[in-house]
């Protein structure tokens, strides 16, 4: 009997497997079809210098408009996509879409761009970055790559010819959710980062508790020492942020300032000045 009981167990198991299976496939079919149906959108969250507020640049990030379903965050796709060639697609539009809007905005603001690991690997990166800058006309300066750990673990060698070569087109590079992985020290001085992003969990766990302020204490002089200037995410309070403009943390980012948003470019915006002036003379 205690066989037979066995046996149901299995079949309870390789359902529960196959049906992971399953929603794996599908969501794979339908990612390409967001490709192919233009279904991606890019939100963009404000960088901010930490004194005066002013907007520094903004950070793309993408959305999937999936049909029937609503807005999808990347926390459930991109690691599936990730899996196949799929995030190549992705990675490359995503490029070209935050290039494209960012020539329409104010040219002192940067745009900033997350690569997940293998988008970093892919050999073709450093051509697609160079044609995409050449047919958007984006100063190149404005472009920012935000990497993590995770793309550097791999080879070190291959990922420090690849940083070489983005560098040469003149863009910059950021750390992003530092301190998180696994030999954050040494990654900082052996690659050539232009800013540092101090993950968001030391953010949030800063103003409470004494070790995790010393942790963003440590991340801000480390990079100081080495002359990179550092943001941090997910400021929420103003607390936060004040702590933050003390520590002299150079840039803040978060929903203190400001949630992603759809860039509308403003030729296309609601020209809220000429409508108010037409009702006025209609009156
Ligand atoms: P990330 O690059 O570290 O981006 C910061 C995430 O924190 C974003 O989530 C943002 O909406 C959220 N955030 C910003 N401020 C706050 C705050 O004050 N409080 C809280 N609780 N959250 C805040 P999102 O947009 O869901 O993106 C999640 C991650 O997905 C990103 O982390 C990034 O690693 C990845 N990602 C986003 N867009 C892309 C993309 O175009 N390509 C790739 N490869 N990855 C992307
Ligand atoms: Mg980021
Ligand atoms: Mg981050
Ligand atoms: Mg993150």
């Amino acid at each position: 009997a205690a066989k037979e009981a066995g046996r149901g167990c299995y079949r309870v198991y390789d359902a529960a497997l196959h049906e992971v299976h399953e929603q794996k496939r599908d969501l794979e079919a339908a990612l390409h079809e967001a490709i192919e149906g233009d279904q991606f959108v890019l939100h963009f969250q404000p960088k901010v210098c930490s004194h005066t507020r002013a907007i520094v640049g903004r950070e793309a990030l993408i959305r999937w408009n999936r049909p029937g379903r609503g807005m999808v965050y990347p926390d459930t796709f991109i690691p599936v996509a990730e899996q196949s060639l799929l995030i190549n697609d992705i990675g490359r539009w995503t490029i070209r879409a935050a290039c494209e809007a960012a020539v329409k905005w104010d040219a002192t603001e940067t745009v900033a761009v997350n690569l997940s690991a293998r988008q970093f690997l892919d050999p073709d990166l450093v051509a697609d970055v160079r044609d995409v800058l050449r047919e958007t006309g984006l100063n190149p300066a404005r472009l920012e790559l935000e990497i993590t750990e995770t793309a550097l673990i791999l080879n070190k060698q291959l990922a420090a010819t690849i940083l070489m070569e983005l560098k040469a087109l003149g863009i910059k590079i950021a750390l992003d959710d530092f301190g998180t992985g696994y030999s954050s020290m040494s990654y900082v001085q052996s690659f050539p980062f232009d800013r540092l992003k101090i993950d968001r969990s030391f953010v949030a766990a800063m103003n409470g508790d004494r070790k995790s302020r010393a942790i963003v204490e440590a991340i801000i002089s480390l990079a100081h020492s080495l002359d990179i200037p550092v943001v941090a995410e997910g400021v929420e309070t103003e607390e936060q942020a004040s702590l933050l403009r003390s520590l002299l943390c150079e840039e803040l980012q978060g929903f203190l300032i400001a949630r992603p948003e759809p860039f509308t470019s403003p030729d296309q915006a609601e020209p809220k000045s000429d409508k108010a002036h037409a009702a006025l003379s209609a009156a």
